[in-house]
């Protein structure tokens, strides 16, 4: 059987609902992004700049926002058990996130996978408002002008294949560097609109079902 490189995106794709957006919806100000979107949208003012700007808003101890998360982010239905499939079976897996370590660590460990590898940005929470801690992810992307999850993909330098699992807008330029891609939500639409290849997916066991199935024809 071929071995792949499996790297997951986290919100939205491991969790059933994006953690940053329930953070900002219940201690800060969704308006702020709303309000700098045709900004963003233009060039004027950064992805980074604006996440920043609408985290400024958010006010909240880490306990807060954990206990939100832990209330209501949710995992995707077979997750765990698709880590533990895919170890067994020999692939690697990665997460690569947009999101903040301090909430990818804790959900992560409860749910038993404490050890899988993430790249991620970070987030001081406080009452007084949130700074946010970019990790480095080298000169801008020169496919997307942002740091971009190519940089953490290229990084990992296994040599394997790369299936890649996600939802989302970060998800957009790293998928292109994958050689099996799994989409769902924004990400599925927008790859149906380029004309790209990808496999529609909902839940885990439907992943680990084909990315079965394409191991194994790769390998003939
Ligand atoms: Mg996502
Ligand atoms: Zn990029």
């Amino acid at each position: 059987m071929r071995r792949f490189l499996i790297a997951i995106d986290f919100d939205g794709t491991i969790t059933q609902h994006d953690t940053l957006h329930l953070i900002v919806d219940r201690y800060g100000d969704r308006s702020v992004w709303d309000r700098l979107t045709p900004d963003v949208m233009a060039g004027r003012v950064s992805v980074e700049e604006a996440m920043q700007a609408e985290f400024a808003t958010v006010r909240a101890t880490p306990g807060q926002v954990l206990d939100l998360v832990r209330a209501e982010a949710g995992i995707r239905d077979g997750f765990v058990s698709f880590v533990e499939w895919a170890r067994g079976a020999g692939h690697e897996v990665h997460v690569l996130s947009n999101g903040f370590r301090t909430v990818i660590e804790d959900t992560l460990s409860r749910a038993g996978l404490g050890d899988l590898a993430f790249c991620s940005h970070d987030a001081e929470f406080s009452e007084d408002g949130t700074r946010l801690i970019w990790a480095d992810r080298g000169e801008r992307c020169e496919l997307c002008n942002r740091p971009c999850k190519r940089f953490d993909l290229a990084g990992l330098h296994t040599g394997l294949p790369v299936a890649y699992i996600g939802d989302g807008v970060s998800d957009r330029c790293v998928c292109g560097a994958a050689d099996v891609v799994f989409a769902r939500a924004e990400l599925a639409d927008w790859l149906q609109d380029a004309g790209r290849r990808f496999i529609a997916f909902e839940s885990f066991d439907h992943v680990r079902d084909a990315l079965t199935r394409i191991a194994e024809v790769a390998a003939r």
